[in-house]
């Protein structure tokens, strides 16, 4: 999904895209790659973790490789006095931000060395751990800033309100916006229908998102069971702009034509359902279009 060869080099701009990274998801950063950590290169972070009595603060030794451009894993030759690094910047756990993966060689050594306690802890955060993390909500400017042709191929979400808004599936509550990128084409919006035969009329109920398969077939079995139909659409369909906007067109022209009537809480949730989605499909604002939203906010009518 992300071309991690977008960044070229394996030390610098790796180094500070691992640390906007980390900083980005809670880590506390002692020491930044700039300001020259043991051999160099290390960063060391640290992180509140809280046990039965207090809070402990755990710091991390943070190993940057980038060998996006050989595609080759990091090996137990290139991740040399493990030990010794840590010991020397007084870290707690041993932290590698790879952009391929860790060699099973590496794998084994950091394993033996918690087994036998000389370090507390050991994660690899590999190009999947990586990808993952790029995708949620509030990661969407350090893809744009770091890897911009990946992040113009992936849209990811981004804020259009001012706070993130799920797409929550009605039975299981799994925010399928999010889940969209592991496993697309598993998600589908609900209209549900009630013909009114005196007017002529198609009623528009209500409005729902969920998943396909069993979330789907519970929410069926109960509409079913009040009389109503249901129609839908998938929403693999409905995030690509211009079907997005066609869609959208398409229900103004079918209420202006007074072919559809929608029942207030289905109004609701279609507005609400718009919004959602703009979150995936209108691009990412830039600072300076935030604030022009703001300036057009506040003129007075
Ligand atoms: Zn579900």
């Amino acid at each position: 999904m992300i071309n991690f060869t977008e960044i070229q080099d394996d030390g610098e701009i790796w180094e500070f895209f691992a640390r906007d990274l980390l900083e980005e998801i809670g880590f506390q950063i002692i020491s930044s790659p700039d300001r020259g950590a043991d051999n160099g290169k290390d960063i060391l972070v640290s992180e509140e973790i809280k046990g039965n009595l207090g809070k402990y603060k755990f710091t991390w030794l943070v190993s940057c490789k980038n060998f996006s451009k050989s595609n080759k894993s990091v090996n137990e030759k290139e991740e040399t006095n493990i030990l010794e690094r840590m010991k020397s910047a007084g870290a707690d756990g041993f932290l590698g931000i790879y952009s391929t993966i860790a060699s099973s060689g590496l794998n084994r050594r950091l394993y033996e060395l918690r087994n036998t306690k000389d370090i507390k802890d050991y994660k690899i955060f590999d190009q999947k751990i990586i990808e993952s993390y790029l995708v949620k909500v509030g990661f969407s400017h350090l893809l744009m800033r770091y890897f911009p042709e990946s992040y113009r191929r992936i849209k990811p979400i981004h804020l259009v309100a001012e706070e993130y808004i799920p797409l929550k599936c009605r039975e299981c509550g799994k925010d399928l916006l999010e889940a969209w990128y592991t496993e697309p084409g598993r998600s589908i919006v609900v209209f549900v229908r009630r013909y009114d035969e005196e007017r002529d009329l198609e009623i528009i109920e209500d409005i729902y998102w969920c998943c396909k398969g069993a979330c789907d077939n519970k929410c069926q079995t109960i509409i079913e069971r009040n009389g109503l139909l249901t129609g839908y659409e998938d929403i693999d369909a409905l995030i690509l702009p211009s079907y997005f906007l066609e869609w959208t067109i398409s229900i103004m022209a079918s209420i202006r034509a007074q072919e559809k009537k929608y029942s207030d809480k289905a109004f609701e949730q279609l507005k609400l359902f718009t919004l959602i989605l703009s979150q995936r499909v209108l691009r990412e604002m830039t600072e300076k279009e935030k604030e022009s939203v703001q300036e057009i906010r506040n003129l007075p009518f």
